[in-house]
């Protein structure tokens, strides 16, 4: 097999897929594609425009309000990061606001929302090589993807883990971001649409017990074989 064009890793939050895609992109050399971030950019302008209600309750036409809040915005993909800027400022510290997170996987599930997004990150990706992750990567999005990971870790790690990363930032209760997780992780699975779950040939791990290097060592390995074979 020669080199892939599309990795995809996929995973329920804080299962470390995020780091882990951002080792192996560097490590490769690949653009990073974190596919969370485009929910939670509809879920912030939807809120900034005040269309949140309407649009939810469908008073407003999906596609058109859609297109409507992605005129001005603007992506750059680099091996660090997904930046995305909404009328030339970068908003990426918007995007993980609690008032966002509360509300992301409701926005998520709506099937309008899907296609746009889905259609916006094919076009996105286009030619390059990328680190693609998220939810449906290797199950709907990159579908054809030479390589697939699926990150598991017991729902206490990964609670600890946003916790960790997130008291960094803000003052929260343990309570609330273990809440957050759950509803998001319930709401993710099943949906109607593209829910969360494992791909076809992905190589699954659990990283409860591993460091990200070492999920990223046994990925690397995964991919040499794949390459020999
Ligand atoms: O990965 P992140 O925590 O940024 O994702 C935020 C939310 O976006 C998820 O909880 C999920 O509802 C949604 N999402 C999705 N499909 C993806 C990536 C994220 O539905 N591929």
């Amino acid at each position: 097999m020669k080199k892939p064009k599309v990795i995809t890793i996929d995973g329920p939050a804080a299962s470390g897929k995020t780091t882990v895609a951002r080792l192996l992109a560097k490590t490769l050399g690949y653009s990073l594609l974190e596919s969370g971030a485009f929910y939670r950019l509809v879920t912030c302008l939807l809120l900034k425009h005040n269309f949140y209600e309407d649009f939810i309750s469908k008073k407003l036409d999906p596609k058109d309000t859609l297109e409507k809040i992605f005129s001005s915005v603007t992506v750059k993909l680099t091996p660090e990061a997904t930046q995305i800027f909404y009328e030339g400022k970068e908003i990426n510290h918007e995007l993980r606001e609690i008032q966002v997170e509360e509300r992301v996987s409701v926005v998520a599930a709506i099937p309008e929302v899907r296609e746009f997004i889905t259609g916006f990150l094919r076009r996105l990706v286009d030619h390059r090589l990328v680190v693609a992750e998220g939810r449906d990567m290797g199950s709907v999005v990159f579908k054809e993807a030479e390589l697939k990971v699926f990150l598991t870790a017991d729902e206490q790690v990964r609670a600890e883990r946003r916790y960790k990363e997130k008291v960094e930032k803000e003052v929260l209760h343990y309570g609330t971001v273990i809440d957050n997780l759950k509803k998001r992780d319930q709401l993710d699975s099943t949906r109607k649409v593209a829910p969360l779950t494992i791909p076809e040939e992905a190589l699954v791990l659990d990283t409860s017990n591993l460091s990200p290097e070492e999920v990223l060592q046994k990925i690397l390995s995964h991919l040499e074989n794949l390459e020999k074979a």
